[in-house]
């Protein structure tokens, strides 16, 4: 016997969304994740951040930016003035893209597919918070917003328009993590944080 179709979930309000958005398989990266990490933050956000998806840490906690990357864009948001409680967090894919290494579990850069699966609860984020400004940390951020995937290198401290609102483009925390050089990601720190002062002076 077929299986009855499912009804289609109503999302009136970012609640529902979460709630939708916890049973999601609109690809294949549900199946392997603990859990989906959906935005958090004031619902009336006048500024969204969005990351690329969560890490080991925001799998298991079930929060966005509560690891070593979250601990970076803590350091940078305190030092440009702008509170991470007045802003409403997210990323451009809401589960876990990983490989298993022995004990560990090894980040995996989401594909173009899955970012196009995810836009759809980041579109619902982006409508029910209408956000004034939203920052895109990275490339995957960035093409999740603007539709532009190519290198942050040319685009990074730029606003783009966008039908929802005006983007500007920064690096992704875990940048300053990766740099070998302590200078090159002392660099890339100076830049992250201007641009979150930046951020905070378009929102003044
Ligand atoms: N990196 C991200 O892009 N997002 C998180 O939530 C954590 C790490």
């Amino acid at each position: 016997r077929a299986a009855m179709p499912q009804p289609p979930v109503r999302i009136e309000t970012l609640a529902d969304a979460r709630a939708a958005c916890a049973a999601c398989t609109r690809c294949d990266l549900c199946h392997a994740a603990t859990q989906s990490v959906f935005g958090e933050g004031p619902e009336d956000a006048a500024l969204m951040l969005v990351g690329e998806q969560p890490g080991d840490q925001e799998d298991l906690a079930g929060r966005p930016f509560v690891g070593p990357a979250g601990q970076v864009l803590d350091r940078a948001m305190a030092a440009a003035g702008v509170e991470r409680e007045g802003a409403w967090l997210t990323n451009a894919v809401k589960h876990f893209k990983f490989v298993p290494r022995g004990k560990r579990r090894l980040h995996q850069r989401p594909n173009a597919g899955e970012v196009q699966a995810c836009r759809w609860w980041l579109g619902l984020e982006r409508q029910h918070v209408a956000p004034r400004l939203t920052v895109a940390l990275g490339a995957t951020a960035a093409l999740a917003l603007t539709g532009r995937g190519d290198a942050m290198t040319r685009r990074r401290g730029s606003v783009e328009a966008t039908p929802d609102g005006p983007v500007l483009l920064t690096w992704h925390p875990s940048l300053i993590l990766r740099r070998p050089d302590a200078a090159e990601a002392e660099a890339a720190m100076a830049e992250l944080t201007a641009d979150l002062a930046r951020a905070r002076e378009l929102l003044a």
